[in-house]
């Protein structure tokens, strides 16, 4: 591979800036974070917007008149045109605010799943999908008695879209996957499964979770039903996220949960219910990590997502051939689209043993299924080592982690 060390066209020195939490030692190394994909760290932007709320104007959204609830509420409301753009949505009501991307997609089952999957109906999920793809749909599966059907993965961990075509079928209602599968790091051919869907008259559900900090969204040219994010995976708080949904199938959907907000009128008799997207919006929503949501998806705007997106795919390469060539890996995940995320195992060595070794240096990796037991089962694995790279991350820290597993081949041969 020529020189994998090329100058990012970014300044990652600047960026790495922005973390406070990057600068510290870990086990008295310095903290080399490579669990992106489980969460991302955040920007000191973000967390000055969740002090400057908490300081400056707490208040509860929507009801209140005075001063505070209305620049909450002005915020928040801000909040979401940023997170429509930054889907590319069409309009802001379409965008529901979630605890997350597990929310986003119970509120579909339970609402949208609820009211039009019955007997006999088919899902369609994929062997790569995350449990929070995978329980929400058993359970309206098994409460109306239809039948889930899985996409094979081949042995480069991509999806057999060959199978998948002989799945759809007149009986298949929904289609659910995701765009960048966070075990492996595959990124699916989301456009064309939407395509392949709606020509067999299914609504597709995609889990945007790993794919909202490295690839374009854009869903309307995708096309998609339902989009599901999550902040905390693009470098916003925990505890917030975001679910977008076409408007004609959000104003047909029942309610969510009840309560405040999701009302017009209430009364002992007879209850009606907000538009869209307050209906599924119930109680107090968590507004400071709202509205710190924008600051996040302001930063990676700042950077840039393609110059981002560019220098991660430059680490991918730099790790996947260095920790490649260690005796005894065996690499989980080859896909030729893949977004920043590195599995492997290392012959009869429990991962957790590396991850604990690992940690022992100040390199954090995520080790075990990465809750995506199907897909461990289809590779015969119990789980694997998984080191995912975000924009503050550098060629050294992988270096150190190399060394690192260097280390434990030699000591554990
Ligand atoms: N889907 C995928 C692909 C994920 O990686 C995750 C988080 N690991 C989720 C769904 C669930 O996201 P959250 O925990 O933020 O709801």
């Amino acid at each position: 591979m020529a020189d994998l060390k090329t100058a990012p066209s970014i300044d990652i020195q600047k960026i790495r800036d922005q973390f406070p939490v990057l600068h510290q030692k870990v086990n008295g190394k310095p903290l080399a974070y490579f669990d992106n994909a489980a969460t991302t760290q955040k920007p000191q932007s973000v967390i000055n917007t969740l002090v400057d709320y908490y300081q400056g104007y707490n208040a509860n959204i929507h009801r209140g008149i005075h001063t505070l609830a209305e620049k909450a509420t002005k915020a928040y409301e801000e909040s979401r045109k940023v997170i429509q753009r930054f889907i590319n949505a069409a309009e802001g009501e379409e965008v529901i605010f979630t605890k997350g991307t597990t929310e986003g997609i119970n509120l579909v089952t339970a609402t949208y799943g609820r009211q039009n999957i019955h007997k006999g109906d088919e899902i369609i999920l994929s062997g790569l999908e995350h449990h929070s793809n995978i329980v929400p749909w058993q359970i309206v599966a098994e409460e109306k008695g239809a039948i889930i059907k899985v996409i094979p993965v081949l042995e480069d961990g991509s999806l057999d879209m060959a199978s998948y075509r002989n799945l759809l079928s007149d009986r298949t209602k929904i289609v659910a996957v995701n765009h960048a599968s966070n075990s492996l790091g595959t990124v699916n051919p989301v456009k064309e499964i939407i395509e392949l869907a709606h020509l067999a008259g299914a609504r597709v559900v995609i889990d945007g979770a790993q794919a909202s900090a490295h690839l374009d969204i854009d869903v309307q040219e995708l096309d998609c039903d339902f989009y599901a994010i999550s902040a905390h995976k693009v470098y916003g708080p925990t505890g917030t996220g975001a679910l977008y949904g076409k408007r004609e199938l959000l104003e047909a959907m029942p309610p969510y949960q009840g309560g405040g907000e999701m009302i017009k009128n209430v009364s002992f008799e007879k209850t009606t219910y907000n538009d869209i997207p307050h209906r599924f919006e119930a109680g107090t929503p968590n507004i400071a990590d709202v509205i710190a949501f924008k600051s996040a998806v302001e930063f990676v705007s700042k950077q840039g997502k393609h110059a981002m997106a560019a220098y991660e795919h430059e680490l991918l390469s730099y790790a996947t051939e260095r920790v490649g060539k260690i005796q005894d890996v065996r690499l989980i995940g080859t896909a030729r689209e893949k977004v920043s995320v590195l599995s492997f195992v290392i012959n009869d060595i429990h991962p957790f043993d590396i991850g604990q070794m690992l940690d022992a240096r100040g390199v954090a990796v995520r080790t075990g299924h990465h809750c995506t037991e199907p897909l461990m089962n289809h590779f015969g694995i119990e789980g694997t080592v998984r080191a995912s790279f975000a924009v503050y991350n550098t060629m050294e820290e992988i270096d150190s982690m190399v060394e690192g597993l260097e280390r434990i081949v030699k000591f554990m041969k």
